[in-house]
């Protein structure tokens, strides 16, 4: 994809999440952007995530940065759709089992509404905003699946011990962290954004 688009210098992750940082960190190693992220600017605070697509929150967090940073600023948001349960937890996978759930109560309230149901056919779905000053764009990345019967493997996060990808007899949390990257709705949405950004000269 050609643009007229400038290259940004500067991108500001609007997380602080470590992980995610170093994973971005190591993508954009072969380009000259110098990636900062929420943990360089201690003015800024946490962004509410209650809007209810993914990209709504994805966007309020990324605008949000860029308005106070005034630099090109980037965010994500993640939801788990199981098609039985009509495309929940969706959104609002971190507060499935309430406002404060841990990952466990998460996963164990997911197998509990499961019991016994055969269709266990879920999504990950990753919406990734970008906001410069030319423009906002998204690039979305879904990795297909199964809710498995029970939990395996101790890597990972989140619903990981119960999310089995289309292909792999593992779950995510017995893939380790590359296997699962390049797979994973979020490594997809990132491989989208990357390729946007090396493709501006
Ligand atoms: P976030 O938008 O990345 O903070 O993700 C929201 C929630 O989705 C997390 O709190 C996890 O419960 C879940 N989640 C996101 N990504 C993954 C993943 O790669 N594996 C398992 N769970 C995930």
């Amino acid at each position: 994809m050609k643009t007229n688009l400038q290259k940004p210098k500067s991108i500001v992750l609007a997380s602080r999440n470590k992980h995610k940082i170093e994973e971005l960190r190591s993508v954009l190693a072969d380009t000259s952007i110098d990636l900062k992220s929420s943990l360089d600017f201690d003015f800024l605070e946490d962004v509410d995530e209650d809007a209810k697509t993914l990209e709504g929150n994805a966007y309020k967090k990324a605008i949000y940065t860029f308005q106070k940073t005034g630099l090109s600023s980037l965010a994500d948001d993640t939801g788990l759709e199981v098609d039985s349960l009509d495309g929940r937890p969706g959104v609002y996978a971190a507060r499935y089992a309430g406002e404060n759930a841990t990952y466990k109560d998460n996963v164990n309230k997911l197998l509990k509404e499961l019991d016994g149901v055969a269709n266990r056919n879920a999504k990950f779905r990753t919406s990734i905003c970008f906001v410069s000053d030319e423009g906002t764009f998204f690039f979305e990345g879904i990795c297909e699946g199964t809710i498995t019967l029970m939990q395996s493997g101790t890597g990972g996060f989140g619903y990981d011990p119960v999310f089995k990808p289309n292909g792999y007899s593992r779950t995510f949390a017995e893939l380790n962290a590359e296997e699962k990257n390049t797979i994973s709705h979020r490594g997809l949405a990132t491989k989208k954004f990357v390729t946007f950004l090396k493709s501006i000269d």
